[in-house]
């Protein structure tokens, strides 16, 4: 299987047969208990579904495969994957993130901070100097990073991340949910862990939700992360392993369309007279856009932010007044969505007041400028 490309792979989700029944797609394991043989041993891999289920089998091994990591573990949700990732960090260690992020990510590194007396640095996402100042040799455990950074899409380098990283005896973990391996494979760059919020892209029809992590080598933290997925109990249901594999399967066209179209809707605002911005990697103007031509390989995935000329109010009315675009938060379903960031993200939000963040769907791309058209020209914000 090794000759064939990664895309074809996973069409086929590696070439997956049912031994039992010549069925081209995985049975659903609903059982939460497994019964023993006449010698008491166990027929598979599992006793207790809390521990795994043989659903998660292929999709792991896909997921695996996909990012070129030694190991994958799905959870119940992104959240769950990372709380399980934060798990390993011990009492008097040390966490470094980006000041911009994924704020569920970062409301939770700042109770654990708390609660546990657990070292908590941000640096500036464009600034891998703040980066080095900002690890503790010998003390930080973990540099999380995120590229891009949602939602102004910073690109952050991540071989050059994971060699900070590495020199001061940390592990790179990297929240690739925006940058799938369609366009980046972060173990690549040298990265320890890959994560995934499965909840976007890779199940890409906003119906489960799922977290995955992909992992470098087999080692005792990986050791203990599938450990805490097992006792906090943070497993994915079969239906939704099920589910998200199905969706997996079309990452590659989805993903691809959805850059497409996302690259053309940047390009056409670009000098838009109601958009004071467009933020999007794969914008020439864009602060990442070179390390992003080097780190994403097959476009430059479909999120990105306007900068729209007028206050949080107007910013709003424009979420409100697009008929295509659905008012809504999340990303990388098949549906196009818009959204004013700094309203989901509360009052201590540093996004901008007039950011506008958009996942792109695989609509017809026309369609989708002509709906951002018709609702700023319903504004004049520009005025
Ligand atoms: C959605 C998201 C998460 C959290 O994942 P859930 O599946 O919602 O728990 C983490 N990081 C990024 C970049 C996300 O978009």
């Amino acid at each position: 299987m090794s000759n064939y490309k990664i895309e074809t792979l996973v069409a086929q989700a590696c070439h997956y047969i049912d031994a039992a029944t010549g069925g081209v797609n995985l049975p659903i394991q609903p059982s939460t208990t497994f019964a023993r043989d006449a010698d008491y041993q166990l027929v598979g891999n599992q006793g207790y579904s809390r521990s795994g289920n043989p659903t998660y089998d292929q999709l792991e091994k896909v997921s695996a495969m996909l990012d070129g990591g030694a190991a994958a573990l799905c959870f119940a949700s992104g959240m769950a994957a990372i709380a399980a990732v934060f798990e390993t960090v011990n009492i008097n260690e040390h966490i470094v993130a980006p000041r911009v992020m994924y704020h569920g990510a970062q409301d939770w590194l700042r109770r654990i901070s708390e609660k546990r007396a657990i070292g908590l640095s941000f640096f500036e996402a464009d600034d891998l100097d703040d980066l080095k100042n900002a690890v503790q040799p010998g003390k930080t455990s973990v540099v999380w990073i995120e590229t891009p950074v949602n939602p102004t899409w910073t690109v952050i380098d991540i071989a050059a991340a994971a060699e900070i990283a590495h020199s001061a005896g940390a592990i790179l973990a990297v929240d690739c949910t925006v940058a799938t391996p369609v366009t980046t494979r972060a173990l690549d760059f040298g990265a320890d862990i890959v994560f995934h919020s499965a909840t976007k892209y890779m199940n890409g029809h906003s119906d489960v939700l799922a977290g995955m992590l992909v992992t470098a080598k087999l080692d005792d933290r990986w050791e203990e992360i599938n450990f805490v997925r097992t006792h906090a109990g943070s497993v994915l249901g079969s239906f939704e392993a099920w589910l998200l594999l199905r969706g997996m399967r079309t990452l590659f066209i989805r993903y691809e369309k959805a850059s497409n179209s996302a690259l053309k809707i940047a390009r056409h605002f670009e000098n838009h007279p109601a958009i004071e911005k467009v933020l999007y990697p794969g914008l020439e103007s864009h602060q990442g856009h070179d390390i992003a031509k080097r780190q994403m390989q097959n476009g430059f995935g479909g999120m990105l932010s306007f900068l729209v000329k007028g206050d949080a109010d107007q910013a709003r009315q424009i979420a409100s007044l697009t008929h295509l675009f659905l008012p809504a938060t999340s990303l990388g379903g098949v549906e196009s969505l818009i959204e004013h960031r700094a309203t989901i993200e509360g009052p201590h939000s540093l996004v901008p007041d007039n950011l506008l963040r958009l996942s792109i769907g695989i609509e017809n791309s026309d369609d989708l400028v002509g709906d951002l058209e018709q609702a700023l020209g319903c504004l004049h914000v520009g005025d």
